[in-house]
Order: C-alpha cells, then structure tokens, then sequence
C-alpha cells in the first residue's frame, strides 16, 4: 500500500502516525495518509509563512505565469488525478462536456478552468477620492498565510477554489484535506508545488484536531472553510477569538421551485443534474424540490425515465453514471432520512439498482407524498434520496423554501422568466438560478446567506476576500 506525504516547505514528510484512505465502490485500501503532529503543522505555517514576503514580492506577471502553469497541469496530469478521485471519492470518471456524464473529469476540467479565470484577473489599485487638495488611493493586499480546509465531496475543485485566489494575490497556502479523501489532494498539491517556489504551497493532514489547530496557529492569516455548518460555526468562533477574516461556504437545503407554467419535458434533465449532481453531494444541488400539482404527475414521470436510464455502480467501469456514496457516515445518514420519510407515508420510487455489492451504494431514490416538516425536507441530506413536494400555493411554497436556517442557492423553473425573476427575487439564498440549478462560474460571486456562510468566493469578490485593503492618502 502507497504511503502519501505531506508537501512541507517543499520536501515530501511522513508523520509518526498514518490512516487508510478507502475506496468507498470496492472497500479496498488506497493507501496510508500521514497524520500531522502538531509541530508538523506549526513548522508548515512556518514555511508558507517564510515563502509569502518573496512571493509577494514577485512582479504581478510573474505569478500568473506561475498560475498558468498550474492550469497546464490539470491537462498533463488530468486522467492521472481523474482515476485517482473516482478512486478515493466515488464520482464516475465520466467525461468533460454537456453531452457526459459529469464526474472526476469535469471536476479536473473544473480545476483548470478555476485556475486559468482568476489567474486573468487582477486588483489593481483605485482612486477612490481626488480633489484639489487630496488623492486616496486603495491597494488589495495579501493577508499572509491562508489556511485551506476543504470537504469530500468536490475534493480537488474545491481546494482549487481556495488555492488560486490566495496564491494569485500573492498569500501562501497550506491546505488541511478531508480526511475522507486526502490522497488526491496530496497528489494534486504536490504536482503543484512541483510548479511553485518552496514553500508557497503545503499542506497538512488529519482529522479535525488539525483543522483546528490551524485555525488557532497565530501565523495564519485568513481561513477559507468549506464544508458543514456544524464545523463552520466553530471556526467562525474561534477566528473571531483572533480576529482572524474567514470565508466560510458551509451546507445548505436548496428549493427548486418549479412554476405551473413550466414544461416538464424541457426541464427534467436540467433539474435532475441539478439535484442529483455527484448522487447529491453537493454544496448547491437541489435537495427539495416544490411543483406545481398540476404538472407534478407529469415531472415525476420524467424523473422516473431518467432513474432508469443511470447505472449506478464503481465509477472506474465504463457506462455507470454514479457511484456510491462517498462515507459510510453519510450514507447512514441518508438512508435514515429515507426510513424516517417512509415511516411518515411517503411513496419513493428507486432507480437503477446498484451493480456492485460491497460499496457505500445505493440507488438514485425519488421519494413524493411528502410535506415540509419531514426530515427528509427540512434537513439537508447531502445524498441520491430527494424529495418532490406538490404545491398548490406559491406564497406558501416561497415561506417554506425560506423558513430554513440555511440559504445557500435556490431555483426557480418556469417559462416566463419575468415571472420567475419576480420570484426569485423572494428566496433567501446567496443565489437563485431560473430554469438551471448550481450553475456555478469562475467570474461569478457564490457564496451563501444565513447559516450556509459568510463571504463570496470567485471573480474579483473572491480575490478581494484574500486580500486587506490599505489606504494611502496623500496631500497635494
Ligand atoms: P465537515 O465540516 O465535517 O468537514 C470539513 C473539513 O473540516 C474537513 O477537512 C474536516 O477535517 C475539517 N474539520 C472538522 N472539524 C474541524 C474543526 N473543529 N476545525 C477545523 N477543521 C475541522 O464537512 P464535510 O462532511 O466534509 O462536508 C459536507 C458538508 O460540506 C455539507 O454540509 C455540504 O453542504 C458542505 N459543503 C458546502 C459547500 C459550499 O460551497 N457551500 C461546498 C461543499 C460542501
């Protein structure tokens, strides 16, 4: 069995102690991870802390060309870190287009395109006042060094999402991977610092004890988390004993409201993809979804023929659409809000019905005849299993999309698409897509409002979160 390292001030390091990474189709063993001590980490911020003045120091150009070539990476080494995410994560290697099935490989193409946008980008600095005696000039800033915490579920793409912006406004990095699925974070991290000079990016591995005390170590400058609410709000509370800047994109239980006046024929695939993205792992997938009782019969049908028409099985094999779940945790988790909504009344329906035994599987499950204050609505399941509400009332379904702590994205569905602005317009949630869901994109904030986080991420309001202003003012 591989042993994987830790990249420190750019040299490979095992650790006392390690864990397995498993793979969650098959069960079997991928290899051993290393778990940080604390001084490991400490000498870590140490290194990112010591790279970051010469780093910054770097002519703009210069770091981007850097960037640049972290994005060629993501096409030399695609396919090899591709296998290795079906591998440890579970999502099928799939393809790259509209036309494929999305998996690993368009979370790679995911990582370049995150990498290559905001390396084109910058924050140059601005006047922001003149007059005849004065001119304020304002300049984004690194912070430092940023701390990178990531979830399982869009293990690469979501530590690219951190990564690059910090690295391309000049912070260094040392990033802490779940530790469901460290290893291609490893690999990926250390193809990338391959690339950089020492110690601009590293990282560290472990439980949430290490997450922890990266978020408490003095020399850590910001702190990008994404992943449970639960974890979140720790964070947020610690940071805050530091005053310490935190973006936090954390869970989330989005509505799709679908309007009477929408076709279920031209909507059914979109909305799936929208719901069942990675078997509904992820952050911003539709995980309830409200429609109209006069079209209600007629969308369920439509999702049964897609069910039918996805494989679920081990993502390496050629044909299969999902894969299992990542964690035997959140499958637990998810078919317990199953049993809980049948034990309530409700009918589901299951697709296709997973080809391999040994694996974290289950099938892709719609369940209807179901109403808010059901576990199944009104937590996040995070998981195949969704829930389909038939609504008469639009005022009450805009309640109850946002009677919830949460408000990470929404979605509205309709033909009218001055109808569904004047809807969306009403949903709580960072953001609200018409006739698409989780449409996210690299020049576009995303971010979620109440208890699904605190800042953006992406475009030019995603770099400013890595950076301090500072205001020069000078008199004439
Ligand atoms: P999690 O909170 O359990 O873990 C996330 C990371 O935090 C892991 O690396 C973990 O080791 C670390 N961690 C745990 N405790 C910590 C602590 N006290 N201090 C510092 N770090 C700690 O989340 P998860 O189960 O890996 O991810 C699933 C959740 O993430 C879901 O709720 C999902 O909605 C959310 N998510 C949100 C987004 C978004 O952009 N909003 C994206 C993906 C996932």
């Amino acid at each position: 069995m591989k042993a994987y390292k830790n990249i420190l001030n750019g040299v490979l390091v095992e650790s006392p102690e390690s864990f397995k990474s498993i793979n969650p189709a098959t069960l079997e063993e991928l290899g051993s991870v290393p778990y940080s001590t604390p001084d490991q980490i400490d000498a870590t911020v140490e290194a990112a802390k010591r790279a970051q003045k010469s780093w910054a120091a770097l002519p703009d150009q210069e770091r981007v060309a850097y960037i640049l070539n972290i994005a060629e990476l993501f096409g030399e080494h695609g396919e090899f870190l591709a296998e290795l995410l079906t591998r440890e994560q579970g999502k099928p290697l799939g393809g790259t287009g509209p036309q494929d099935v999305p998996g690993s490989r368009f979370e790679i193409a995911g990582c370049e395109a995150w990498t290559r946008i905001p390396a084109n980008l910058s924050l140059p600095s601005e006047v922001v006042y003149e007059d005849d005696s004065r001119r304020d000039e304002l300049y984004r800033l690194p912070l430092g060094v940023v701390a990178a915490i990531t979830p399982w579920n869009w293990p690469l793409m979501i530590a690219v999402w951190q990564i690059i912006p910090a690295l391309r406004m000049g912070n260094t990095v040392v990033i802490k991977p779940s530790e469901y699925t460290s290893i291609g974070t490893l690999e990926m991290v250390r193809l990338m610092a391959d690339i950089l000079p020492v110690g601009v990016i590293n990282s560290v591995t472990g439980k949430g004890d290490v997450g922890s005390r990266l978020v408490d170590h003095p020399d850590v400058n910001k702190i990008m988390f994404t992943g449970s609410t639960e974890t979140g709000l720790k964070i947020a509370a610690r940071a805050a004993a530091r005053l310490v800047p935190v973006t936090l994109e954390l869970g989330g239980n989005d509505a799709a409201v679908v309007l009477e006046d929408a076709e279920p024929s031209k909507i059914a695939a979109d909305l799936f993809w929208g719901a069942f993205l990675n078997g509904g792992q992820t952050c911003a997938c539709a995980k309830r979804i409200y429609v109209h009782e006069s079209i209600h019969d007629e969308l369920i049908n439509q999702f049964k023929t897609l069910l039918k028409a996805m494989p679920v099985g081990d993502g390496m094999k050629p044909g299969i659409a999902f894969g299992p779940l990542q964690n035997k945790v959140q499958l637990d988790k998810v078919v317990h809000l199953l049993d809980d909504a049948k034990s309530e009344g409700a009918t589901v329906y299951e697709g296709y019905e997973p080809s391999e035994k040994n694996g974290y599987f289950m099938p892709l499950t719609i369940v209807t005849g179901i109403k808010d204050g059901c576990r199944l609505v009104d937590e996040e399941q995070f998981g195949p299993v969704l829930p389909i509400i038939s609504y008469s009332n639009l005022d009450d379904v805009i309640k109850a999309a946002n009677k919830l702590a949460v408000g990470l994205g929404a979605s509205v569905w309709s033909s009218n698409i001055q109808r569904a602005q004047a809807v969306a317009i009403q949903l709580e949630a960072g953001t609200v897509w018409i006739n698409k869901h989780g449409a996210v994109h690299p020049l576009v904030p995303f971010g979620g409002l109440k208890k699904s986080g605190m800042g953006v991420e992406f475009g030019v309001e995603g770099l400013k979160a890595v950076c301090q202003t500072r205001v020069i003012t000078t008199f004439k």
